[in-house]
């Protein structure tokens, strides 16, 4: 793959073959992806879609993916035969991170760390399906968290009315159409509202330790040595299943509509038509299912809390990184209706945005960057002016394959040296501690400051982990 680098921070992939925009890959020369990893030729891929504008991106978090790579954005024109594609949201339909802040500080927390890690560790459900903390919820819950999110978990106590002006949607996305969401999906959904799921997905306790922007921390309610709770998953097997039969409706369309694709995988419909919008109500179902279920592990979370310290946990930012949303944005001199793909990718909306609450207007949205068990996380926001449809990195992304790490660490040892380096570790099989170790992932310093460098985003601060309870 040929780029041109256009900046130390921009790469650029000129049209070539199908394509009918260019690539560009935000990245510095020591991130970008090594050859044969494939995503790079994916990001080509997906600038072939019909509809698409602007470009095909990469964040610097980029990595191999289901058809679109992981870190990819991509832009299609809603109105003008523009087509909406299940890989470009993934298999996790709106995972996502939440982030908490409690009234305690660091040292407030080593007193008391061994026991609420394992309040913690028995509090949350992980693992494949081995229950979830809304335990026999009624077919009713299922159908009104399918529209209403957060929203609905609020209602049944699982938190509190302010939550929802920190969650972005303000809890849950428009257009949701639960009628459009299968027998087999609804019966993985009703068993697992509150549970982590696998190796990748996990709720850490971490601390802040340095602020880079004092006044968006404090409006994010952030301080230095403040503990913070982490969560990181998803829509679990619904949304999973949904991605798995939109995909396949697609692609039975797809040859009668003379839509041609380089991967199979890019199954897509016209956001405009009868597979395109059924994808996008259930999605927006799953999404919502995604966000109920982080609401309640918080308020869990919150629960454990309480039990041990008699403290409080308040929600910072709840972000969605997989996600296509229907958007305005000026292209070419002209407000247009977009369908934009997150996969892997944050919207970060700049100070002043009209989808933000009022009292974010001064430092905007919080963005929240998960690194990996043994090394930082960010909390970053958005800029005026931010490329990519105001979209930024996920996290460190994968620098290793999950069976490339398998192959490389021993979990034991991991195991060992995390808990040596101050990091307290419940959960987690063998295997999937391996999968997730820091080793897999890329430099998640190097990774934001390129995001930084490349306007996609400000740094607010940076969060360091005291204890991790794996998926
Ligand atoms: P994904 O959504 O692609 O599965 O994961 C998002 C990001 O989470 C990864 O790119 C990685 O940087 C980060 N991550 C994975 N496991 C952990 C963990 O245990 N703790 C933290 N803080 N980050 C993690
Ligand atoms: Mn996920
Ligand atoms: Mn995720």
């Amino acid at each position: 793959m040929r780029l041109v680098e256009e900046t130390p921070f921009r790469f650029r992939i000129d049209r070539h073959g199908d394509m009918r925009v260019p690539g560009v890959v935000f990245a510095s020369r020591e991130l970008l992806p090594p050859a044969g990893d494939g995503s790079l030729e994916q990001v080509a891929n997906v600038a072939a879609l019909p509809g698409i504008v602007g470009a095909s991106y990469a964040m610097p978090d980029v990595h191999w993916g289901y058809g679109f790579p992981i870190g990819g954005v991509a832009a299609t024109d809603a109105r003008r035969g523009g087509v909406v594609s299940p890989g470009g949201v993934g298999f996790d339909i709106s995972c996502g991170v939440r982030l908490l802040a409690a009234d305690l500080d660091r040292r407030d927390f080593q007193r008391v760390r061994e026991e609420l890690m394992d309040q913690l560790g028995r509090a949350v459900p992980r693992g494949p399906g081995r229950g979830a903390v809304w335990d026999l919820p009624r077919r009713e819950d299922l159908e009104r968290l399918l529209r209403d999110g957060s929203r609905h978990a609020v209602d049944r106590g699982y938190g509190v009315p302010r939550d929802l002006d920190r969650c972005e949607d303000f809890g849950a996305v428009p257009d949701a159409e639960p009628e459009q969401v299968g027998e087999r999906a609804r019966e993985r959904g009703l068993g697992q509202i509150g549970s982590l799921g696998s190796g990748n997905h996990f709720l850490e306790v971490q601390a802040v330790e340095q602020v880079h922007d004092a006044r968006a921390a404090e409006e994010f309610g952030l301080h230095p040595d403040q503990v913070c709770v982490m969560v990181h998953c998803g829509s679990r097997g619904l949304g999973h299943q949904i991605c798995t039969d939109h995909v396949r409706a697609m692609d039975r369309t797809m040859a009668d509509r003379g839509i041609t694709v380089p991967d199979r995988q890019l199954a897509c419909a016209p956001v405009d038509s009868p597979e395109g919008r059924a994808y996008l109500g259930a999605m927006a179902a799953a999404a919502n299912y995604a966000r109920a279920n982080r609401q309640v592990l918080g308020w869990a979370a919150g629960a454990a809390l309480r039990r041990v310290t008699g403290r409080g946990l308040d929600l910072v930012y709840d972000i969605s990184h997989n996600l296509a949303k229907l958007e305005e944005h000026e292209v070419g001199g002209q407000r247009r209706l977009l369908c934009v793909h997150r996969k892997g990718a944050t919207r970060a909306l700049p100070p002043g945005h009209p989808d933000l609450p009022r009292d974010l207007d001064a430092a905007g949205q919080p963005v929240l960057i998960p690194g990996s068990m043994g090394t930082a996380s960010y909390v970053l926001t958005g800029v005026a002016g931010g490329d990519a449809f105001h979209s930024t990195c996920h996290g460190a992304g994968r620098r290793q394959s999950r069976h490339q790490a398998v192959r490389s660490v021993d979990a034991k040892v991991l195991r060992r040296d995390l808990e040596r380096s101050g990091v307290a570790v419940r959960g987690g099989s063998a295997r999937g501690l391996a999968e997730e170790a820091p080793t897999a992932y890329k430099d998640v310093d190097a990774v934001v400051a390129v995001a930084e460098g490349a306007g996609l985003c400000r740094r607010v601060a940076r969060l360091v982990p005291l204890g991790v309870v794996k998926g």
